[in-house]
């Protein structure tokens, strides 16, 4: 019975028969053997299921992409060589040149120029949003050749709570899927699925490798979406696919057609795809990503409350704390947690937040977030460092905005050392 969360993380994915490798098994290779050209012909026309080229199947991928469905709750799923690579194709595999899509305007900062200014140069535009209008308000941002609305759970780095319900009626209001960006929360504490999203994204190489070994992405597709009853905005999937003998995705595969598109289209056409090496060392961090969440939210609690309770702490944003203004909707999305991300700002701004870093000592600066090791990235200093504090203003960044990415050191090791430094 796989029917617990940590019970999934564990044993859902790879299911080893009599006299299997009982771990996941590393397929180091390129290519697949076929002892007849008709048999090895079926699979090129998508008639027969079996893997002939690593950049479109490998079975160690397909047995982790198989877990994260399964946490996920979802329809059928697939890895990517990275976040970035999962959010691109999750857009690009139903929005083409012509298209638009909305997106909420707090997000990962590599995100937004994916989607403001890459994607823009190949003829799709992205309208950002603030995610805190109302319903009646972010209405007005559809468009006749909207093609899909996009958030994430909690928004990195300002760690707000997307209300997914109310994109979620947007959304399908307008004919068009949610796509929700779940790295920070983990489907161990939200499962975007059960309140309508209809498509989820991971950068793998936050809690789910949890470690800062390897970078790597996922798309998991619900199943949900009825692409067929919006057909005219979605003709990549129910029209024919000339690159593939005439294939209608929606009308073939049905609940799987997005993600077999992505995978016989966009993954053949533009080749991302996760090393199996890299599969191998995520789902290690999968087997225990239930047992590390609970431990970064408890960590992260006692983090946030003992820097708001500090005379140099300006403010602090963590939704676990009862205070903060997510507090109900992070209640409602992730009761047992959020994640172990929270971000805050010390009196003295720009220069006083330069001083308190370089006084750390167990607190590593790097550009990562999410895994093992507590470390922070102070925005102003680094990824916006060529901003101006009224720039950074416009950004939504505060100039004082520290993220910090509490670990899984012993908490109080990780409290003394940011009161150390404070003082
Ligand atoms: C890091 C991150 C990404 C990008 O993922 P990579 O694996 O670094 O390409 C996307 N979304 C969120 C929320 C992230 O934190």
């Amino acid at each position: 019975m796989t029917t617990g969360i940590g019970t999934k993380c564990i044993q859902e994915g790879w299911k080893p028969a009599q006299g299997d490798p009982r771990q996941l098994p590393i397929c180091q290779s390129t290519t697949f053997k076929y002892d007849t050209s008709d048999a090895m012909g079926k699979l090129f026309d998508l008639e027969a299921d079996g893997y002939f080229y690593t950049r479109l199947q490998n079975p160690t991928n397909d047995a982790v992409a198989a877990k994260i469905c399964a946490l996920e709750g979802g329809e059928a799923a697939m890895l990517t060589a990275s976040g970035q690579a999962a959010n691109f194709f999750a857009v690009f595999n139903i929005c083409e040149t012509g298209g638009h899509f909305i997106s909420s305007s707090s997000i990962y900062g590599g995100t937004y120029n994916l989607f403001g200014v890459t994607m823009k140069k190949m003829g799709i535009e992205c309208t950002f949003v603030d995610q805190e209008l109302p319903e009646e308000e972010l209405a007005k941002y559809f468009r006749p050749n909207t093609k899909a609305v996009f958030g994430e759970t909690i928004t990195n780095p300002t760690v707000s709570v997307f209300d997914i319900e109310k994109f979620a009626r947007l959304a399908h209001s307008h004919g068009v899927p949610l796509i929700v960006d779940n790295t920070f929360a983990t489907p161990v504490n939200c499962r975007p699925f059960e309140w309508g999203a209809d498509i989820v994204t991971h950068s793998t190489t936050k809690y789910m490798d949890g470690h800062g070994a390897a970078v790597g992405g996922c798309i998991v597709d619900s199943g949900n979406f009825n692409w067929l009853e919006h057909a005219e905005k979605f003709p990549g999937l129910t029209t024919p696919d000339p690159s593939y003998h005439g294939i209608t995705y929606a009308e073939r595969f049905g609940r799987g057609a997005y993600i077999t598109k992505a995978t016989a289209q966009l993954m053949r056409d533009l080749g991302p795809i996760q090393s199996p090496q890299n599969a191998f060392y995520l789902n290690l961090g999968l087997e225990s990503l239930h047992v590390r969440m609970q431990r970064h939210c408890e960590s992260a609690l006692a983090v946030a409350k003992f820097l708001s309770g500090h005379e140099k702490v300006a403010w602090v944003h963590y939704a676990g704390l009862e205070s903060d203004s997510y507090h109900a909707l992070a209640e409602k999305y992730m009761p047992n947690g959020t994640c172990g991300v929270l971000a805050f700002g010390v009196k003295g701004g720009r220069s006083a937040a330069i001083e308190f870093m370089d006084r750390l000592k167990l607190v590593s600066i790097v550009t990562h977030v999410a895994d093992a090791k507590t470390c922070l990235l102070h925005p102003a200093s680094h990824t916006h460092r060529q901003m101006t504090d009224e720039q950074l203003a416009e950004a939504g960044v505060d100039a004082d905005l520290i993220r910090l990415s509490v670990g899984l050191e012993d908490v109080n090791d990780i409290i003394e050392d940011l009161k150390q430094a404070l003082a």
